[in-house]
């Protein structure tokens, strides 16, 4: 049976890293038979220069219809100064996201232990870091109405949102990290501020009824705050962690930058299917693009993810990432990641390193 990979490359460095993981993505399908059949379409800056629009029908008739899709990034000053619903961000990818109900974000924050000097913390503190945060997307303080700036009788303006969930949407972003921890070290840390917050005192009741379905993963909860405070002090504690729109916003992104480079760390986002778009948590970098120095492996660690998720091809997921270790292993590094006595190597020579590590 064949599955339909669209790629969708974007803009600055996107296409660059795209191309690495499109090489890659060859050699495990015909490796290991899988039936992929992988096709291009234009989005973001790229798709607003060729066709006037950040997401073009045909690039969106292609996103219905395929199994997963892999996207570069989107992006770049040169659309920025368009109305915000225009731009490539807001007009491609939010519209992505939103029009498939991609509602569940996974962003794992692994550090490889030949990395750890990359870290901004000590090295013991996070050597061999393994954290899965599943973050709810399309929902809570981002998304609730009513919203907006209003002034008030006595003249003075307020600015107010609403963070709302209802225990639907709650109980569907439960279930994908209690899956997600059936798969990995059956532990889960639900993140909430259920001390103030009536919307958060629903998210741990509705946590804590899911967890009977799940006998065999350990669930605890914790203040946002702390666990903002137990991530720089002490991460390796956690295995998957699963919260709301904005805790998850700002908790990933401290994650991210514990492993202390963003061109290593790959992300998912899911429907309720498990139907996805997978994509390095990095944007398009227009400072480093077209001198072919980026860093392709959180692309390429987001096709494994692919394959992993949406696509049940969990062996090929793993020859990925042992693929993409033992090039670290060799002491390959892009310059995100180059330290003294390690090899300094392009985006393409890395692509090609991981595709020769794949063959032996
Ligand atoms: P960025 O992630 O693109 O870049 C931040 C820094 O990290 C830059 O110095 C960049 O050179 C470096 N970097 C990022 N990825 C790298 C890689 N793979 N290898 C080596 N170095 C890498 O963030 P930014 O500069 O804030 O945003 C640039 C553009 O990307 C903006 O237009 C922004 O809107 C867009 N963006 C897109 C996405 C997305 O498509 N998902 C996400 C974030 C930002």
């Amino acid at each position: 049976m064949t599955k339909k990979v669209l790629l969708l490359p974007g803009d600055g460095i996107g296409p660059e890293i795209a191309a690495e993981a499109r090489k890659v993505l060859n050699v495990v399908n015909d490796q290991f038979g899988l039936g992929l059949e992988l096709d291009e379409a234009l989005v973001g800056g790229a798709a607003i220069d060729a066709a006037g629009k950040a997401l073009p029908e045909d690039t969106w008739a292609k996103c219905q219809a395929a199994d997963a899709i892999l996207l570069g990034a989107v992006g770049g000053p040169k659309w920025d100064n368009l109305p915000p619903a225009e731009r490539p961000e807001k007009g491609g990818l939010l519209k992505i996201r939103s029009g498939l109900d991609l509602f569940g974000n996974l962003r794992p924050a692994i550090l490889s232990p030949q990395l750890a000097d990359a870290s901004s913390l000590k090295p013991e503190v996070v050597s061999g870091l393994d954290i899965l945060i599943v973050r709810e997307l399309t929902g809570g303080i981002y998304f609730g109405e009513p919203r907006g700036i209003r002034t008030k009788e006595n003249g003075v303006r307020e600015g107010y949102n609403t963070y709302v969930y209802d225990e639907e949407e709650i109980r569907r972003i439960g279930r994908v990290a209690f899956e997600a921890a059936m798969k990995r070290g059956k532990r889960l840390c639900s993140v909430d501020k259920a001390n103030v917050l009536e919307v958060t005192m629903l998210w741990r009741e509705v946590m804590e009824d899911l967890a009977k379905e799940y006998p065999e993963v350990e669930l605890s909860h914790m203040y946002v705050d702390n666990a903002a405070m137990q991530l720089v002090r002490a991460p390796k504690q956690f295995d998957v962690m699963v919260t709301g729109n904005m805790f998850g916003d700002i908790l990933s992104d401290a994650a991210a930058m514990l492993t202390g480079s963003i061109g290593m760390l790959p992300s998912a986002s899911l429907d309720v299917n498990g139907k996805g778009m997978y994509e390095p948590c990095h944007g398009s970098a227009p400072d480093i693009a077209g001198q072919g120095i980026a860093n392709p492996l959180a692309m390429i660690v987001s096709a494994a993810m692919m394959l992993r998720h949406s696509l049940g091809m969990e062996e090929a997921a793993v020859k990925i990432e042992q693929a993409v270790d033992a090039v670290l292993d060799q002491g390959l590094r892009t310059a995100d990641i180059w330290s003294e006595g390690t090899r300094k190597v392009s985006t393409a020579e890395m692509g090609d390193a991981v595709v020769a590590a794949l063959q032996v």
